[in-house]
C-alpha cells in the first residue's frame, strides 16, 4: 500500500497567467498562506507544478481542516480550495480503494439510495499509460462494484463528484471544492493610503484594492470633542475585521477640526463639504508619500451625495497629484451592502456614531462646485500648508492587528 496522506489542494487562478513574473506571484501566495496559518503546529506549505499544497502531520489534518480552510479563504489570490486524499504513488489498485473509502464517507453522512456519482479523471503526467476517461470509468467501476445497489452513475447531475487527479509520482483523490475570493496575493500591486470613516462603503472600498494584491494604510478623521471617543474606537474596529485579510496595516488618526473651524470662519457655507474633503485628500497625499503608497483610496460613489456628483468628484481630485482610486465609483448602494455583509464589515458599520463631516454641515451643500470658485474660496484660508502640517504632526498612529 503506498504512503496516503490527508492534505488541502489551493488553487490560484489569474496569477498561474502572468508569465515572466509568475514565480514572483506564486512565491508572494505561497508567504501569505504562511502568515495566515502561523501559529498552527506541523502544517507545510508547498508550490508544485500550478498548485500550493498544505499538509499537516499524518493524520492530523482532518481535525484542523475547518480552521486552515477558514483562514485560507480570507488569502486573495486564491480561487478555491479542495480537502483531498494524496496516495504517495500511482497504483490503480490504490486509487479505486481510496475512492472508494470517500464515497463510503458520503453513503454514511447523506440518506439518499441510491446515491449518485460521476468520476472526473485527470492526468496531469502524459506518460502514464492510461487516459484521463479511462481512468474516470474504471474508478466508476471499483466503485460500483464495491457498493452495489447503493450508487448509482449519474453524468449529468450526480450527487458526489469524485476527482481523481493523477500527477507525477501521486494521485489526489476529492470531491468538494470551497470557492474563496480570487484576486492577486496582498503585495504585488503596490500599496494604497485609504481614507476609512465608520461608514459602509470606505471599508468595502479598502477590501476591493486589498483583493487587487494592493497592500494598504489608513487614515481616518475626527473632530474630538465633537466626535466621541467611542467612534474612534469603532473605526478600529472595523479596521481590525479588515486586517483578517490583509494582516496588519498602520492606521493614521488625525483631528481634522482645527481644518474644519479655519474653513467655517472663512469660506462660504454652501462650499463647506467640497473644501472639508480637499483637505482630507491633501493630508492623506501628504501621508501618502511619507509611507511610500502609490495611490489614495475612497469609497466614493457617484452621485451618493452632494460630495460625490461628478462635479465634485472634479474638484476633490484637483487638490491632490496622486491617483485617487474609488472602486465602488458604479456600484449601487445595495451591491454595496451586500458586498459589505459577505466580507463581514456591515454589522459593525452599521452601529450608530458620530462622523467628523456631520460637523458644521452647510444647510445648502453646492452640488456643482466649479474649480474656480473653490480655489478662490480656499485662498481665503490663511496658512493652508502650516494647518496642514500640525494636523499631521498631532497624528495618532495605531497598529491594526487581526
Ligand atoms: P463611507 O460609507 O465610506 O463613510 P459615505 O457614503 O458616507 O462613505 P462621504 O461621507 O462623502 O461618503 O465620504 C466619502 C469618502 O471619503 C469615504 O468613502 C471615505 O473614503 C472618505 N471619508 C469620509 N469621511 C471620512 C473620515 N472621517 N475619515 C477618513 N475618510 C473619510
Ligand atoms: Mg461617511
Amino acid at each position: 500500500m503506498t504512503d496516503k496522506k490527508e492534505i488541502l489542494i489551493v488553487r490560484y487562478g489569474e496569477i498561474s497567467l502572468k508569465g515572466m513574473n509568475k514565480p514572483y506571484f506564486e512565491k508572494t501566495l505561497q508567504r501569505r498562506i504562511g502568515r495566515a496559518l502561523a501559529g498552527i503546529p506541523g502544517v507545510s506549505v508547498r508550490r508544485d507544478a500550478g498548485l500550493i499544497v498544505v499538509a499537516g502531520e499524518r493524520e492530523r489534518l482532518p481535525a484542523l481542516a475547518d480552521e486552515l480552510i477558514r483562514r485560507l479563504t480570507r488569502v486573495f489570490g486564491i480561487y478555491s480550495i479542495s480537502p483531498a486524499v494524496r496516495l504517495g504513488g500511482t497504483e490503480l489498485g490504490d486509487v479505486y480503494e481510496a475512492a472508494s473509502e470517500l464515497m463510503r464517507q458520503r453513503l454514511a453522512e447523506r440518506a439518499e439510495r441510491p446515491l449518485t456519482f460521476k468520476v472526473f479523471g485527470k492526468r496531469s503526467d502524459k506518460r502514464y499509460p492510461v487516459t484521463s476517461p479511462e481512468i474516470a470509468a474504471l474508478t466508476g467501476e471499483a466503485v460500483i462494484e464495491a457498493f452495489g445497489g447503493e450508487v448509482k452513475a449519474d453524468m449529468t447531475n450526480p450527487a458526489v463528484s469524485l476527482n481523481v487527479h493523477l500527477r507525477v509520482g501521486e494521485v489526489f483523490i476529492f470531491d468538494e471544492k470551497v470557492s474563496c475570493h480570487g484576486g492577486m496575493p496582498i503585495g504585488t500591486n503596490g500599496k494604497g493610503m485609504v481614507l476609512l470613516s465608520g461608514g459602509i462603503d470606505s471599508p468595502v472600498a479598502l477590501w476591493l484594492m486589498a483583493k487587487r494584491g494592493m497592500s494598504v494604510e489608513v487614515v481616518h478623521y475626527h473632530s474630538y470633542p465633537y466626535t466621541s471617543g467611542r467612534a474612534k474606537e469603532k473605526v478600529e474596529e472595523l479596521a481590525r475585521i479588515l486586517a483578517g485579510y490583509t494582516g496588519t496595516f498602520t492606521m493614521h488618526e488625525i483631528n481634522l477640526l482645527p481644518a474644519q473651524e479655519a474653513i467655517a470662519a472663512h469660506c462660504p457655507d454652501h462650499l463647506m463639504t467640497i473644501l472639508v474633503r480637499r483637505f482630507m485628500m491633501k493630508i492623506a497625499e501628504r501621508l501618502a508619500l511619507g509611507a511610500k503608497c502609490n495611490m489614495l483610496v475612497t469609497g466614493e460613489s457617484l452621485g451618493q451625495v452632494a460630495s460625490q456628483t461628478a462635479e465634485s468628484i472634479y474638484v476633490t481630485d484637483r487638490a491632490v497629484t496622486l491617483p485617487v482610486m474609488r472602486p465602488l465609483i458604479a456600484m449601487d448602494k445595495t451591491d454595496i451592502m451586500d458586498l459589505a455583509r459577505e466580507i463581514g464589515t456591515y454589522e459593525k458599520s452599521i452601529e450608530p456614531f458620530e462622523d467628523c463631516c456631520t460637523v458644521f454641515l452647510p444647510r445648502h451643500p453646492a452640488t456643482k462646485p466649479t474649480l474656480a470658485e473653490v480655489e478662490a474660496a480656499e485662498a481665503g484660508i490663511p496658512d493652508i500648508e502650516e494647518l496642514i502640517a500640525a494636523r499631521i504632526a498631532e497624528e495618532e498612529t495605531v497598529v491594526i492587528r487581526a
